[in-house]
């Protein structure tokens, strides 16, 4: 399982769960959308998203709908535009999601690992008195960086 592939799979979850709470129906047109932010993880301007669509045979409208409803299923997110262009963007809103970072002791380097075995053995306990929502666990170590360099001194 590639980490894309698990990436949808968890959004695309979330997704359900929200579509079963709003009593909304099930949208074909959504999941490819949703797909769309997961495949690449890059971000998307709305004259993206529908030129991209209309492929698909999506039309603008359903566009817009399905950004309105990812949006408040806090699956995607509006990121403000850092440059000059003042289009809005959508991606993927990762903060929901259960996280795995690894540190490096020596520079300081983070990377994300996502959607390991790990996650899923830590993300399906049980507690007896708490629900778990999500989690973030952090290992500690030396990065390839750091260890190369050591390695040549
Ligand atoms: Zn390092």
């Amino acid at each position: 399982m590639t980490h894309q592939e698990s990436g949808y799979k968890q959004a695309s979850r979330r997704l359900g769960q929200y579509i079963a709470a709003h009593g909304m129906r099930v949208s074909m047109e959504r999941q490819i959308l949703l797909r769309m932010f997961c495949t690449g993880r890059r971000k998307w301007t709305v004259a993206e998203l529908v030129s991209q669509a209309e492929k698909e045979h999506i039309c603008r409208a359903t566009v817009y709908n399905a950004l309105r409803v990812l949006t408040e299923a806090e699956i995607i997110r509006v990121c403000s535009p850092a440059g000059a262009s003042r289009k809005t963007e959508y991606e993927l809103n990762e903060t929901g999601q259960n996280r795995i970072r690894m540190i490096c002791t020596k520079c300081g380097r983070q990377t994300e690992l996502k959607d390991t075995g790990i996650a899923r053995l830590v993300g399906e306990k049980k507690y007896s008195n708490f629900v778990m929502s999500r989690f973030e666990l952090t290992v500690y170590g030396e990065c390839k960086v750091c260890r190369k360099m050591k390695a040549t001194k």
